[in-house]
């Protein structure tokens, strides 16, 4: 079985690079392919690809199982039939409706019809999901995930208790050691190693534990490093949630694609931010406002508290700023579980009541549930075709590929989630698109082949660590971070207007010009934190300059880009995902591609636009 490399049992011995007089150990390694990124997706493509016979290593910065994935609670969506009738088609069409239109049929038909087979494997693997009586795979009931094109509720999504991304990420992580895999853990990946026709030929990492920088080549790079949800101030997602890859490659001159796009989870808890699943509402939870109402009854009289997350988190922030929310502050709404039998908190959301108990002080068997919306996953991300093969705006070609790099997960925007996600969603993306990565790389790609020898390669990225490591500036990383945080939650949340998102912007070019007096205080190569705190925010900081930038150029109102001064959708005008390139000064410049409306399949029925009422 293989093991957590030291990075010294494949290198090459060890070289040293100079710069600005200070002596770098850099270690060579060669790899048909390198993952970036140990969560669901980027465990799914490790374990593909080494299935497939490519010498595959994956670098990641936290330990696998310790991934963001880890936190998934609710489930993950396929339409199985388990409890009920289902069809893929009906899933297709809730996913294209949740993304408001601007979702790419080919993508999501290939993820709803492929969920099936995934979810099977999955289970084939060893997921513990939990049963039926019958011991099929359980399912239940999330947010906008209908039967019969919007008629009824649809059981669909697939659970393991309320910890299904905890057993699918240990899972993966055994099935990708047991196809020997190596693994590279607690090395932070610093940047692409990109040629001068603008191939991927590999990554530059550090290995935090004993200071080495090292140089994957590699024939394949695949970025799978989950969301940056932590450029907000309240988020669900981990610290680790920085969007690390997105900045590598927007430092190799690639676009990011729909950062506008960010989800509110309706159910965080209020001050803590952290998540009680939408599975809550599917298992019968329901919320009010202070008078006890279950407004959600007015806003989405059909759907209720099963309505989509961003027509759920707006309705709920409607309530609170015309005076209806709970508490001496009427700052919050209730979420509601005591009425259900206390058998079913215990079996199926064991967690929640644990959360809710931590974070708020709340025995849910006996009291409601304090809860406000807060940032919970990015639309947004690398874009991609279909095979996940990085994609950019080329010469007038909006679908020109990028040699020997690929993207998947939170990371990438494929585009299945299109300006909204459904819950449940993400986790498929995950599983589907980390297994059709390794599908294409299976065929693209022939196991050993030579690799192109640059011996220079990488070293711009040991320039930036060491720029930055001997920053002596008058400023602490963490006063930039929480001013950009603020900045995005108080001018790019659930609402936005032209004048809010204008003063946003800026603000954050603020922030931008306040880096050249950034301070990294200890110079240390060993588990420096400071050093990879500021690494974090470099890369933080630019995808924040994205999102806002990119949402005050959309004058539109789409799924969860909410414009207050704009409200109605324009398909029109808007119906195209925004691109948009930051340079490291904040400079930012927006082009567009278009929403792909066609199907995969040529039998397979396209959805045309239409309102999105739930
Ligand atoms: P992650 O799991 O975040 O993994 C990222 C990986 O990249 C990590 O291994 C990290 O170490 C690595 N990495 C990052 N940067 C670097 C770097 N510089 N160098 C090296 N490695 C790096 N979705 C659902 O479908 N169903 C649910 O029930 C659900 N519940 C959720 C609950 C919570 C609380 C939250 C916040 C989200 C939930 N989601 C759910 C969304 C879903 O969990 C995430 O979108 C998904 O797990 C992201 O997976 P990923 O593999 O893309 O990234």
């Amino acid at each position: 079985m293989a093991e957590a490399s030291s990075g010294k049992s494949n290198g090459a011995a060890p070289g040293t690079v100079n710069v600005g007089g200070r002596a770098y150990t850099v270690i060579d390694h060669e790899y048909d392919v390198v993952v970036v990124g140990a969560g669901g997706a980027g465990l799914r493509a490790t374990l593909g690809m080494a299935e497939k016979g490519l010498k595959t290593a994956c670098v990641t910065k936290v330990f696998p199982t310790r991934s963001h994935t880890v936190a998934a609670q609710g489930g993950i969506s396929a339409s199985l039939g388990n409890m009920g009738p289902d069809d893929w088609r009906w899933h297709m069409y809730d996913t294209v409706k949740g993304s408001d239109w601007l979702g790419d049929q080919d993508a999501i038909e290939y993820m709803v019809r492929e969920a099936i087979p995934a979810i099977v494997e999955l289970e084939h693997y060893g997921v513990p999901f939990s049963r039926t009586p019958e011991g099929k795979i359980y399912q239940r009931p999330f947010g906008g995930m209908t039967t019969e094109f919007g008629k009824g509720i649809a059981q669909r999504t697939c659970a393991a208790a309320d910890r299904t991304g905890h057993a699918i990420l240990h899972t993966l992580y055994q099935q990708s050691l047991k196809h020997h895999a190596e693994f590279f853990i607690e090395y932070f990946a610093l940047d692409l190693i990109m040629d001068e026709e603008g191939v991927c030929r590999g990554v530059m990492a550090w290995n935090l534990d004993d200071g080495t920088i090292h140089r994957f080549r590699a024939h394949m790079v695949v970025l799978a490093t989950g969301g940056y949800g932590r450029v907000y101030f309240t988020a669900t997602s981990a610290h680790t949630c920085t969007g690390d890859g997105g900045a590598m490659a927007m430092r190799a001159g690639l676009p990011i694609q729909d950062m506008e796009f960010i989800q509110f989870h309706p159910t965080g808890v209020y001050g803590a931010g952290c998540l009680i699943t939408e599975g809550v509402r599917g298992e019968g939870g329901y919320v009010t406002n202070a008078s006890g109402e279950r407004f959600m009854e007015r806003y989405a009289p059909s759907a209720k508290d099963l309505a989509s997350r961003d027509v759920v988190s707006r309705s709920m922030t409607i309530e609170i700023r015309e005076g209806r929310g709970c508490g001496p502050n009427k700052d919050y709404i209730e979420l509601h579980v005591e009425h259900l039998d206390p058998k079913v908190i215990h079996e199926r959301l064991p967690g929640i009541a644990e959360t809710a108990r931590i974070f708020a002080g709340v025995d849910v068997t006996r009291q409601p549930i304090p809860i406000l919306p807060t940032c919970h996953y990015n639309m947004g991300g690398i874009p991609t075709n279909v095979h996940c093969e990085v994609v950019t705006v080329k010469d007038g070609d909006p679908n020109h590929v990028i040699p020997g790099l690929m993207a998947v997960g939170e990371a990438a925007c494929v585009s299945v989630h299109g300006a909204n996600r459904l819950g449940s969603n993400s986790l498929l993306d995950l599983v589907v698109f980390g297994r059709a990565a390794a599908i294409r790389a299976g065929k693209v790609l022939t196991p050993g082949e030579a690799h192109r020898q640059m011996p220079r390669a990488g070293e711009a990225a040991i320039a930036r660590l060491d720029r930055l490591r001997h920053s002596s500036g008058g400023t602490g990383t963490a006063q930039l971070r929480i001013e950009m945080q603020r900045t995005m939650q108080n001018d790019c949340a659930v609402f936005r207007t032209q004048q809010s998102l204008d003063e946003g912007c800026a603000k954050m070019d603020k922030v931008f010009t306040g880096i050249a007096d950034i301070r990294v205080k200890d110079r240390s190569m060993i588990w420096n934190s400071d050093l990879v705190e500021t690494l974090e925010f470099e890369n933080l900081v630019v995808q924040a300059q994205g999102t806002i930038r990119s949402a005050a150029n959309r004058k539109e109102s789409r799924g969860a880009h909410a414009r207050e001064d704009y409200p109605d959708r324009d398909d029109k005008e808007w119906m195209k995902h925004t691109v948009v390139w930051v340079e490291e000064n904040g400079k930012t410049r927006i082009d567009y591609r278009p929403v792909n409306l066609q199907p995969m399949s040529n039998d397979v029925q396209s959805f045309p636009p239409k309102a999105r009422v739930y």
